[in-house]
């Protein structure tokens, strides 16, 4: 484990989230590459709060699903930093925008790894609540990781009430808003299942699924199409697999939602279709 930073050497910033700045390093010694997440040392003890909560959930997770932590360095006066494996695609949401819309094929690839992932994390109690393209990173393998644990919750007990709006508002499920109609047995993993079903339905066609290409809207506009609108539905050009895993994705009733485990199982990416993707992947 690396544990100075004097041991790095900054090469540039990746990109910057809530009270700190993410830069690829090097290590002088071995010339790896690594992510280094650095928080200023004056934020706001909302952001302090959540580097300490991601640093305690990257420290728990050890699966090819969930971005590497490989250090953690806490100097005395505050500032703290998070050495990460570096993931040299950008993230989904970067991917969107320069590539454009992704295949059926690349998003059954993407899926079955996030759905890896959420399971993994779903088993160790834990609940990302803010799974969005802009939280999913890429490397040129393709293989694609789910980071940003910010305001992720370890779950102590069975059943938590929905406590509070964190995460990304746009992506955030039905019940989440209104427990009583949609969540008979609200206990958030579910949630992180509409958001995987929300992420997909962007990337296959290219805005987000409740406004139209381009169209802002308020919290609250929001927040009605969701909890009082139909789910949205693909396009009909998409397969008939494909329908269905985002149908099972987007029940609104959190209770009739499918667990990461089922959607596993669900044809869409329980097919192997390992030779046909990789020709296409080197496309991307
Ligand atoms: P926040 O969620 O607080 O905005 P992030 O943790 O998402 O901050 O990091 C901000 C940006 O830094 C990301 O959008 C991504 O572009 C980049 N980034 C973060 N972690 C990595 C990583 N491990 N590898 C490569 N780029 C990363």
């Amino acid at each position: 484990e690396i544990d100075r930073l004097s041991d790095l050497e900054k090469l540039k910033v990746l990109g910057h989230g809530n009270g700190g700045t993410v830069y690829q390093v090097r290590h002088k010694i071995t010339s790896a590459i690594y992510a280094l997440k650095i928080v200023h040392p004056d934020c706001d003890t909302n952001s302090r709060r959540n580097i300490l909560r991601e640093m305690e959930i990257l420290r728990r997770t050890d699966s090819p699903f969930i971005v590497r932590c490989h250090g953690i360095i806490e100097k005395p006066f505050g500032d703290i930093a998070i050495l990460m494996e570096y993931m040299d695609a950008g993230t989904l949401d970067t991917l969107l925008k320069s590539h454009g819309t992704l295949s059926e094929l690349s998003l059954s690839t993407i899926t079955r790894q996030v759905l890896n992932g959420l399971h993994y994390l779903h088993s160790q109690k834990i609940v990302h609540r803010d799974i969005k393209p802009a939280n999913l990173l890429v490397n040129q393998n393709m293989e694609v990781k789910i980071a940003d644990f910010g305001v992720s919750r370890i779950m102590c007990r069975s059943l938590e009430p929905c406590d509070s709006y964190v995460g990304t508002c746009a992506y955030m499920s039905p019940e989440r808003f209104d427990p009583d109609t949609y969540g008979s047995n609200y206990n958030g993993y579910a949630a992180d299942i509409w958001s995987l079903g929300l992420t997909l339905f962007e990337l296959c066609v290219g805005h987000f699924p409740f406004l139209p290409s381009g169209q802002r809207s308020n919290w609250a506009t929001l927040m009605c199409a969701i909890c009082f609108g139909e789910p949205p539905s693909l396009p009909e050009t998409t397969s008939e697999e494909f329908q269905s895993f985002i149908n099972c994705c987007l029940q609104k009733d959190s209770n009739k939602r499918w667990t990461a485990l089922q959607l596993l199982s669900h044809p869409f990416v329980a097919k192997d279709r390992g030779s046909e993707n990789q020709s296409e992947i080197k496309s991307l």
